[in-house]
């Protein structure tokens, strides 16, 4: 994975487009892979799942700071989203999840979601996450025997980052 990693960063220059050194570049584009490569391989057991939840990251909210609504609550452990700006990506991506039945976590870590899986007795789950942290997720769902489905990050940093709303929504 590592070799085929390499040809993509050098054929798209993905350092000169992120400034990522090689070593950074070649995780980032393992971490996508793997992610791609279990989705596929989980995604027709997925579909046969019923009971199911979102998990979402908290660096995805409109604000890291007092002006985001959302309550902790440590006996989940999640935020709950109040849905305070339209537009903030973890308030639209709650309501659709919502509306198509999932339950909804916003988690400030992947640490959080054992612990929730333990109580829950989810079948299915769509994680969004950086490619690292999915990837630490994977493994602890897979031992869980929960089937997942992953979506990245489109901009990573741990604030004010981003998924695609339309690959969430496809995939729920
Ligand atoms: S919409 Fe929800 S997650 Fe976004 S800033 Fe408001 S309370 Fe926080
Ligand atoms: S970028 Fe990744 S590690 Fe950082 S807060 Fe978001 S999901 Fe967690």
């Amino acid at each position: 994975m590592s070799k085929r990693a390499l040809e993509i960063i050098k054929k798209f220059k993905i350092q000169e487009a992120t400034g990522l050194n090689l070593s950074d570049a070649i995780v980032l584009l393992e971490d996508l892979m793997d992610m791609h490569a279990r989705n596929l391989l989980e995604k027709e057991k997925f579909a046969q799942t019923k009971k199911r939840a979102l998990f979402l990251p908290h660096c995805s909210r409109k604000f890291m700071d007092g002006r985001c609504q959302a309550i902790f609550d440590a006996n989940i452990p999640s935020y709950v989203c109040a849905h305070c700006s339209p537009d903030c990506l973890v308030n639209e991506a709650t309501s659709l999840a919502l509306k198509k039945g999932y339950d909804v976590y916003v988690v400030p870590g992947g640490s959080c979601v054992p612990k929730i899986l333990k109580t829950k007795g989810y079948e299915g789950v769509v994680g969004v996450a950086c490619g690292e942290e999915v990837r630490m997720s994977g493994e602890v769902l897979g031992s869980m025997d929960v089937v997942a489905q992953g979506i990245p990050l489109i901009k990573n940093g741990c604030a004010n980052t981003a998924f695609n709303i339309e690959t969430l929504l496809k995939t729920l």
